[in-house]
């Protein structure tokens, strides 16, 4: 069966099962049209749990998007973009510079030498899951004068080769970073397990949604949990009802990637 990019249906039995079959955006209008859907899907999901849809921020990810169709994307209004790798964001942002008010989110895995990267560009960094990067964000950002919003990385899909802080570790983490004072902590990110069954999937955001409640008793008072980052093209509207604040969209926008996800995140052997 093909999925064409105006469909709004929310019953498919197996929504991620959709990857690979969204079609390339290639002009202003078509995402214009894609961007209509899915704020007409977060809104149907907002509205299924009695949200109101302005609590929810669509963060496009343009990962292995070229230069031409993110300007595409930008002129169709998308001013905050959220990237994987750094080298790839990095020369992006160096390349649209001519667009003043275009903001970088780096959402992926981060190795500390390119701490000194992030701490340049990027206005959000969703994947803070070690003190080691945390500590070496801190120390770029104060010498380039910045700040920068995170979000603690949570891996709530229990596979053991994912990235993120494991459910029980992450309030003695969140202890430890105010002494971190360029980074202003916003809340939790996580990738849930990538299956078609929703109701798998669903667990990994309740998880995570309870987590940030029970932090919220123990927290630091510099620390903002008000962010809850979850959901993907594939799951983005069972994440929302289960309370996320951020989703993250990037083949429901621009197009089916033809890179595996496996270049993003490790994924167990023969788990997708
Ligand atoms: C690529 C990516 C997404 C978006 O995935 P889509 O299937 O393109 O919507 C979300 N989060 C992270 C961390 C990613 O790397």
């Amino acid at each position: 069966m093909k999925i064409s990019r105006n469909d709004t249906r929310t019953d498919s039995p197996t929504p991620q099962a959709l990857h690979g079959q969204y079609l390339k955006a290639e002009t202003v209008e078509d995402f214009r049209r894609n961007l209509a859907v899915i704020n007409a899907r977060i809104a149907a999901a907002c509205h299924r749990v009695d949200r109101s849809a302005d609590q929810i921020r669509l963060l496009p990810v343009s990962k292995t998007i070229d230069e031409a169709h993110i300007r595409l994307s930008y002129a169709a209004g998308c001013r905050f973009l959220g990237e994987n790798k750094v080298q790839e964001a990095y020369q992006k942002w160096e390349a649209m510079q001519d667009l003043g008010d275009l903001r970088w989110s780096v959402i992926g895995h981060l190795q500390t030498n390119k701490a000194k990267r992030v701490a340049r560009f990027a206005d959000e960094f969703q994947a803070l899951d070690s003190l080691r990067v945390a500590e070496a964000l801190d120390r770029h950002l104060q010498h380039e004068g910045r700040s920068l919003d995170v979000l603690v990385q949570v891996n709530t899909s229990g596979e053991a080769s994912k990235y993120g802080l494991p459910p029980a570790e992450v309030a003695g983490f969140l202890q430890e970073l105010p002494a971190f004072s360029a980074l202003r902590v916003r809340g939790l990110m996580t990738l849930a397990l990538l299956s078609a069954d929703s109701g798998r999937v669903r667990q990994c955001f309740i998880r995570l949604r309870q987590l940030r409640d029970q932090l919220r008793q123990q927290a630091p008072a510099a620390i903002g949990l008000d962010q809850l980052s979850m959901g993907m093209s594939g799951d983005f509207e069972i994440a929302i009802e289960e309370g996320a604040t951020v989703v993250r969209v990037g083949q429901a926008i621009y197009g089916a990637r033809a890179t595996p996800d496996s270049l993003y995140w490790p994924t167990p052997a023969g788990a997708r």
